[in-house]
């Protein structure tokens, strides 16, 4: 580890005027260097043995007018998607309660829209504050937003708004081309100054560089505030799109990029998210030491298929993981209504490619 990175982030100040040169050092340390550094990070701003843990709904899913090229939800691509329109209120609060009951702390609320329409707001309204009723956070992902709409939903409760870079400003336009970088930012800029709280974050496997992935991860370390979510997805290559024969990533190096992450985040949430099913055990574990901090579970990641709750649960408990619980809950408590719910829940298949919107 080169002195001159191991200094800058080891301390615990926040920076925010990261340059290419810098993350590319940190991306080609020899692995082991790169961890212990990331785990050290890590342990400087969170209990290592603690994941948080979110549910994540599709509330209205597929023909979505934006063409991402990773994407079976774009109308654009032909992939036998079962297309839903938006979900009614009663059943969304529905699937929160059985989130809830599962250990999940955060439900997360996915719209396949380029942005949400006046005719749609108030039915996602209830939505935000029936699940904040039950004591959840809540988190949503509808495209993009104006300042009216960012305004309303941060009064109706919402705690995290979610929309990914996806990919480096550069690689942006060979993966989507209706709609710009600028106004994913833009969108990011109104959430930020509506009070809410910012999950963001991107995709490895697409055919991106280096650069590329460092330039991701610059982008979100240098906004004004660190996205306080970092959803770092490896590309499900489904079938129809146009990223169906996407080469494969080297596992370590979709733990590298975790990594770094958590370098130039420390105090964000690191999240594992799409391709985890994908993963083996093994390299679940050692995405946990590199300072992932977050997952999504539940029987589906949007539209495809995510590691069962109650498997994580047994590689929570191998691992000697505890889930991150609310504050209020006693960690006995929460653990036992966790292991009890698991017993009973199986087979909804309403959790659903937490690479969206
Ligand atoms: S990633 Fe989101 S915005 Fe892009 S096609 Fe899929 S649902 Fe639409």
């Amino acid at each position: 580890m080169s002195a001159s990175v191991s200094s800058t982030a080891l301390s615990s100040n926040l920076r925010h005027d990261w340059s290419l040169a810098e993350v590319k050092a940190l991306f080609e340390q020899p692995f082991n260097d790169l961890l212990f550094q990331a785990q050290t990070v890590h342990r400087g701003h969170f209990n290592a043995n603690r994941v948080q843990v979110s549910t994540l709904l599709s509330i209205k899913t597929g023909a979505c007018p934006e063409d991402c090229k990773y994407c079976p939800q774009s109308g654009h691509y032909n992939t036998g998607l079962e297309k839903e329109k938006l979900l009614e209120v009663q059943k969304v609060l529905e699937e929160a309660a059985r989130a809830k009951a599962i250990g999940s702390t955060r439900f997360c609320m996915g719209a396949a829209w380029k942005h949400p329409s006046a005719k749609d707001m108030p039915y996602v309204l209830e939505m935000v504050k029936g699940v904040k009723a039950m004591d959840l956070e809540t988190c949503m992902t509808l495209g993009k937003l104006d300042q009216e709409q960012t305004a309303a939903l941060a009064g109706a409760g919402l705690d995290y708004y979610n929309h990914n870079l996806d990919t480096s400003p550069e690689f942006y336009t060979s993966i989507i081309t209706t709609r710009t970088y600028g106004e994913r930012l833009q969108t990011l800029g109104y959430v930020r100054d509506a009070g809410m709280k910012i999950c963001s974050g991107g995709i490895l496997g697409m055919g991106e560089s280096l650069d590329d992935r460092a330039g991701l991860l610059i982008q979100l370390a240098n906004l004004p505030e660190h996205p306080e979510s970092v959803p770092i997805n490896m590309l499900v290559k489904v079938k129809g799109t146009p990223l169906e024969n996407a080469d494969d990533v080297d596992p370590f190096d979709f733990i590298r990029m975790l990594a770094v992450a958590r370098i130039l985040m420390p105090q964000s949430h690191v999240r594992l998210s799409a391709g985890r099913e994908a993963m083996n055990e093994q390299m679940q574990a050692l995405a946990f030491l590199a300072g992932a901090n977050s997952i999504f579970y539940g029987d589906k990641l949007l539209t495809t298929a995510n590691p069962q709750a109650d498997k994580d649960m047994q590689l929570f408990a191998r691992l000697g993981i505890k889930p991150e619980a609310r504050e209020e809950y006693a960690d006995e408590v929460h653990q036992a209504a966790i292991e009890q719910a698991l017993i009973e829940q199986r087979g909804s298949q309403q959790f659903y490619n937490a690479a969206s919107a």
